[in-house]
């Protein structure tokens, strides 16, 4: 079946075409290792996990690589302000990211590259930029010539007919999108750095953190990928300067579909930790929210739309998420999916990966009475192949007695139905759904379900 894909460059949905029948390569910008990552850091990494699966569910092989950014001018920092060695840091919230993962069941990428282990790699690309001329050398580092490189900008649609062909240099990695500037690559030695260099041919020093990503990305995955994605604070400078330098490296395109995640906010405001405003996986513990109630939440939204925290939300969303389990618990094993439902799924994910209405079909299955209860599970267990919120793993141990007022309002319910009062049998069904009860109806009969 066709999977079509929002494509930053082009910025239409458009049809996926591997580069290899079968295949999906896909890079990811990971998180740097200075700090422990927000859950709006994990909102990215929860869409990389959801596009990976989706491909599965395609039966795609997936040639899936993340990036650490371990070093870069954060982490430096780190380590100077904790006054112990870069690794230190490093391997510590390294660590701390992966169990992140395993919390949100996010499947560990297939590859997981360090930026301190590919230093070789970003040394050879930048000797082939300076080669081609389109790096050059500064007093504190070599820098890439943007004025030279066609196209430049145009990941982020960059209005560059004002910007005039000033040569101003940055060494910073994040910048202003209305100064494009030629970037650094290579950072020379500086005191502040310590013993945090590398010996090359132009000078000793450091990466920048953009040619990390593009040296990264293309050891692993060739000079083209068929997928690149971040958030959308990426997509300049790091993916327009990842684009500048790769392909004026080959001369070939270096992804074909860009990927860009929303934010998401708390307040109307992006949550970055530059703006103190925060939340991490373990303040959501203090909440009584699970992890994986969080990644059932932001599948109630669009990937490309904006979030906005609140615990109230999360609450409801954990409220779902709870139900679903149940219900599923309370269904018996054996059955067999329904092709009528997986092929609407399959077409909701392949939409541009439209997890709100796969959940809402989740959802439509559960209260469709025209199957049994055993193939409802074969197809909600399915689906979660690609949701990935553990529908299997309820303990039949939380269930609770259904009280005998509900069960009196099920059998009212019933009664309804035989004599054909939907209008009352609806209003029914509100009224235990608002008690904090499910009812979920199967040929075999009806089923209440405490959540
Ligand atoms: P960093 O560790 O800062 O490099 O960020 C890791 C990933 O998280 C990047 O892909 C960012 O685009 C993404 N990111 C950062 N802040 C947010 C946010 N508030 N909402 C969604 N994604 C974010
Ligand atoms: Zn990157």
């Amino acid at each position: 079946m066709d999977i079509y894909l929002h494509n930053t460059l082009s910025g239409e949905k458009e049809l996926f075409k591997p580069i290899k029948k079968g295949l999906v390569s896909m890079y990811h910008c990971g998180p740097t290792v200075y700090d422990t990552p927000h859950i709006g850091n994990y909102r990215t990494f929860i869409m990389n996990d959801l596009i990976r699966r989706a491909f599965e569910y395609n039966q795609y092989e997936v040639n899936q690589v993340m990036n650490i950014t371990d070093v870069d001018d954060k982490t430096i920092n780190k380590s100077r302000e904790e006054k112990v060695p870069l690794k230190n840091i490093t391997q510590r919230y390294e660590k701390l990211f992966l169990e992140g993962l395993d919390c949100l069941n996010i499947l560990r990428p297939t590859s997981l590259v360090r930026a301190t282990e590919h230093i070789a790699d970003m040394i050879r690309l930048i000797e082939i930029l300076r080669d081609k001329d389109f790096a050059y050398r500064a007093e504190d580092g070599v820098y890439m010539r943007v004025d030279k490189i066609k196209n430049y900008g145009s990941l982020a649609r960059l209005d560059l007919s004002h910007a005039g062909q000033t040569h101003e240099r940055i060494a910073n990695d994040e910048y202003d999108k209305e100064k494009p500037h030629d970037f650094a690559l290579w950072k020379f030695k500086s005191p502040e750095d310590g013993d945090i260099f590398w010996n090359a041919s132009f000078g000793q020093g450091r990466p920048g953190w953009h040619i990390e990503c593009s040296a990264m990305a293309m050891k692993e995955l060739g000079p083209t990928l068929d997928i690149h994605t971040g958030g959308i604070d990426l997509v300049f400078p790091h993916h327009t300067n990842e684009i500048a330098q790769s392909e004026s490296a080959t001369g070939k395109t270096f992804a074909r579909y860009w990927i860009h995640g929303a934010f998401m906010t708390i307040n109307r405001e992006k949550m970055a930790k530059s703006k103190n405003n925060v939340i991490k996986l373990d303040d959501l513990k203090k909440e009584s929210i699970s992890p994986l109630s969080y990644r059932y939440w932001l599948m109630t939204a669009h990937h490309r739309s904006l979030v906005d925290f609140s615990y109230n939300t999360l609450h409801a969303a954990q409220t779902g998420l709870i139900r679903l389990i149940k219900i599923v618990a309370s269904y018996p094993d054996g059955g067999t999916i329904i092709p009528d439902y997986q092929q609407r799924f399959q077409t909701f994910i392949n939409d541009d990966l439209d997890l709100p209405q796969a959940l809402a079909l989740a959802w439509e299955l559960i209260k469709d009475g025209s199957y049994s209860a055993a193939d409802k599970k074969a197809s909600l267990l399915d689906f979660d192949r690609v949701f990935g919120l553990k529908l299997a793993s309820a303990p039949r141990a939380e269930y609770q007695d259904i009280p005998a007022e509900i069960q009196a309002l099920g059998s009212a319910r019933q009664q309804a139905r035989l004599e054909k009062d939907w209008a009352k049998a609806d209003a029914l069904r509100a009224e235990i759904e608002a008690r904090g009860f499910v009812v979920s109806d199967t040929p075999e009969g009806m089923t209440i379900i405490a959540v």
